[in-house]
């Protein structure tokens, strides 16, 4: 395989604390070269693309997302799931077990993974069920699990109801060195429930689901998490009382690691009122309140990652009555433009931004699975992004099955451009050209 240079674009490296303008050699699928500014590299048998004006980053790793194979593959397939992902920036992907057959035993598991190998065009790193079946009732075998590879145990979709079960997990994870990853929600407490509860939901006649839901189980993992010394990451945080528990737990040194999603962190629950079930999402959207808080957890890294929640469904099912029609949003494709508003409006730093979708993930990983980084000898998982560039979502560019985003119609401003798995261009823009030098 050729050579491909990286010209003259902005590199951030937020894990090596770099942001300067330079170029980027990839030989071999690893990075073989960095030079400052104008600098190229010694030898000249290599392609260019031409990254004036880009951003030139990290791989984008994703801890969280729905790529419903097995089962559902009229949602999304693990084919389409990674091209829409690699479209998205990201290189790594975390897939949730809640598939049918669910991945609580090694076969499920290999599946994924061969799959992948064969279809997938970007890394995809199962995360395994906690209990078996997804149930709730018993661990599923979690030994069995980790030695069939996966990154982390979840029974995302729903919480570990019981707190016994949980406990007995946290414990494993001081073991394995894997987190337990809960999707927190009261369901006894959430039951019934469309969206945030309050005034909108109130004018709309649909049932709420309140904060307390989510709070109830945060405040619970975290005690587990401090009884147990085991490893807890809490999954899509929406609310501002449970960002101050995690801020306090963090303070008294329980190990506890948290994402947020780019659509709790940049849209309110007034999206359901103009986008109906495209805003169904779980948990729901929050508020204006909410939004804030979860922007200074990133800030002070309350927060330590941003993950997509990517949740795609047919659009027969989104397109049934509000109650009927399922929670989630397809969310690869739009996350760095939406997050780019974010910046954009001075709220975060850019290299905060990328931090939070590279290195401080990799480090949830162990670092294990690319690093995170574009030092010299690296994976060359690259992502490149143009953070200017304006352009308004239109579900019939969507590679993901799923073209349920509450984001339809809006104009973004940030794009990715270009991104590289192992040294091969898995996605490029058409506007993105390579020339032979
Ligand atoms: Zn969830």
């Amino acid at each position: 395989m050729k050579s491909l240079l990286i010209q003259g674009g902005r590199i951030i490296d937020p894990g090596r604390k770099l942001d300067e303008a330079g170029s980027l050699l990839i030989t071999g699928g690893k990075i073989s070269w960095v030079g400052k500014g104008k600098e190229t590299p010694p030898k000249n048998d290599y392609d260019i693309l031409d990254a004036k004006g880009l951003i030139v980053c990290p791989g984008f790793i994703d801890l969280h997302c729905h790529l419903r194979q097995p089962g559902f593959e009229g949602r999304e397939t693990i084919a389409t799931g990674t091209r829409a992902a690699a479209r998205g920036g990201f290189t790594t992907v975390g897939c949730m077990p809640n598939t049918e057959p669910p991945l609580d035993n090694k076969d499920t598991v290999d599946y994924v993974k061969a799959t992948a190998a064969a279809e997938g065009i970007i890394r995809v790193l199962p995360i395994g069920c906690v209990s078996r079946g997804r149930t709730g009732e018993e661990l599923a075998d979690m030994g069995a699990l980790v030695k069939a590879g996966v990154i982390g145990f979840s029974d995302d979709g729903d919480p570990v109801p019981n707190s016994k079960l949980m406990r007995r997990a946290l414990e494993y994870s001081c073991f394995c060195h894997l987190p337990i990853i809960d999707h927190c929600e009261d369901k006894a407490l959430s039951k019934g429930g469309q969206m945030n509860e309050g005034e909108i939901s109130a004018g709309l006649l649909l049932p709420g689901i309140p904060d307390a839901a989510e709070d109830i189980i945060v405040a619970r993992d975290l005690a587990l998490a401090e009884l147990t010394g085991g490893r807890l990451h809490i999954a899509h945080v929406s609310t501002e009382g449970s960002v101050e528990l995690i801020r306090l737990a963090k303070t008294k040194g329980v190990r506890v690691t948290a994402e947020a999603t780019p659509h709790h962190l940049t849209i309110t629950e007034e999206r359901v009122k103009s986008h109906g079930t495209d805003a169904k999402v779980n948990p729901p959207l929050r508020t204006e309140r909410d939004i804030k808080a979860l922007i200074q957890g990133l800030n002070d890294d309350t927060i330590d990652i941003i993950a997509t929640d990517h949740a795609p469904h047919t659009q027969a099912e989104k397109s049934q009555p509000f109650e009927r029609a399922p929670f989630g949003i397809s969310g690869f494709e739009t996350a760095l433009g939406s997050l780019m508003g974010l910046v954009h409006r001075g709220e975060l730093e850019l290299a905060t931004l990328i931090a939070k979708l590279t290195i401080e993930p990799s480090k949830i990983l162990g670092q294990k699975y690319g690093p995170g980084t574009l030092a010299i000898g690296s994976t060359a998982d690259v992502t490149i992004f143009d953070p200017e560039l304006e352009w308004t979502v239109n579900i019939k560019d969507f590679v993901s099955k799923g073209k349920n985003t509450p984001l339809a119609g809006d104009k973004l401003k940030g794009r990715v451009m270009a991104t590289i798995y192992r040294g091969n261009i898995v996605y490029r823009d058409e506007a993105v050209e390579i020339k032979g030098s």
